[in-house]
């Protein structure tokens, strides 16, 4: 007898020994094709933890997610696109205007069942007609991800002050943070069975760097924001939540005059090696949409290789 449940325990190991070999080495395209059972492997680590909500589901299984920002495939919001995706969701995008939507068709077509909307989010009449018309194609939905921000090139060279104008101020602020408020506002409708929001900010937020000037005033407003909605949504069982990315090369950061040195500055000083990427800030993402972060909300979640952490990490690093 004492053989038998030994020889039942041997198996029950080799078996999660063999799976979790066989899903960190295949290839995506094989883990999801068939040759490969995902599910067999969820169902046996399932067993393991006694994770009875995850048995046989991927993360986002049979979960809405809407995500505004996409431009290229350098995009944040490509990057957060492609893990949701991964992990089960269907997608809508709502990019700015017409030309993204061909390219989002084009770079985004390994993405099933994917819906795509343009709306130009500086137009607060614009906000309510997409957001309606989202709402009749998508009755509901499970999740919202703001990745859109916005400030003239000019701001965003030398000191704060030296381009500063009346109209830079409000276009920033209005596109990059109220865009956020404003969408907000529908979130109880689309998202009748609750649901998660997520915006994109920078440490710009609560540390001034050279050069990114507006973007910081915006992005600090964008936090506060988080916190000020996490509060008034709770009681629709709807979280918000923020993720502060490490330095990326994108579109809207090649705006940035000094963003040389703040990829430069955020290598030398991370404790993890290079710079982050848009699929390690897509994968925080998928967490924070998920069940996985039902006790999180009104926070910022850091994803910048552990930078936000050190002091003068340079010196010791070599
Ligand atoms: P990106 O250029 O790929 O994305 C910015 C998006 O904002 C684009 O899709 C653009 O079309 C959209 N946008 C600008 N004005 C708009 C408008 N009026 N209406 C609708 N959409 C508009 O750059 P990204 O770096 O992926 O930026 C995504 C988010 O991540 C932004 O909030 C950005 O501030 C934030 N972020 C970026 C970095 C970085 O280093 N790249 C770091 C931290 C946070």
């Amino acid at each position: 007898m004492i053989y038998f449940v030994m020889f039942a325990q041997l198996r029950q190991f080799l078996d999660i020994l063999i799976s979790d070999f066989l899903h960190i080495f295949m290839p995506l395209s094989l883990r999801t094709s068939g040759n490969y059972s995902t599910i067999t492997r969820d169902k046996r680590i399932t067993k393991r933890y006694n994770l009875h909500y995850l048995d046989g589901m991927m993360l986002l299984n049979g979960k809405k997610i809407l995500i505004l920002g996409f431009a290229s495939k350098r995009s944040i919001a490509f990057g957060i696109a492609c893990s949701l995706a991964e992990h089960g969701a269907e997608i809508v995008l709502s990019v700015a205007n017409d030309k993204l939507a061909q390219r989002a068709k084009l770079d985004c077509d390994h993405i099933p069942d994917l819906s795509i909307f343009t709306l130009d989010v500086s137009e607060e009449k614009n906000i309510e007609q997409t957001m309606q018309a989202i709402h009749k194609d998508h009755p509901i939905i499970d999740g919202i991800v703001h990745a859109v921000a916005y400030a003239p090139k000019e701001s965003l060279q030398g000191h704060i002050t030296d381009n500063l104008t009346s109209e830079g101020f409000h276009s920033s602020l209005n596109i990059s943070v109220y865009s956020f408020l404003k969408i907000a506002k529908y979130a109880p409708q689309l998202m009748p069975n609750g649901g998660s929001m997520c915006a994109l900010s920078y440490i710009g937020a609560n540390q001034a760097f050279p050069g990114y000037n507006l973007m910081g005033i915006a992005k600090a407003s964008l936090e506060a924001s988080i916190r000020y909605l996490a509060l008034d949504m709770g009681k629709y069982q709807i979280r918000v939540n923020g993720i502060s990315a490490g330095p990326i090369r994108t579109l809207a950061s090649s705006a940035i005059g000094d963003f040389r040195n703040m990829l430069d500055h955020s290598e030398k000083n991370s404790p993890l090696d290079g710079n982050v990427t848009i699929e390690e800030v897509g994968d925080c993402a998928t967490y924070l949409l998920s069940h996985l972060s039902r006790g999180t909300t009104g926070d910022v979640i850091y994803v910048d290789h552990g930078y936000h952490s050190t002091g003068a990490l340079s010196v010791n690093k070599e």
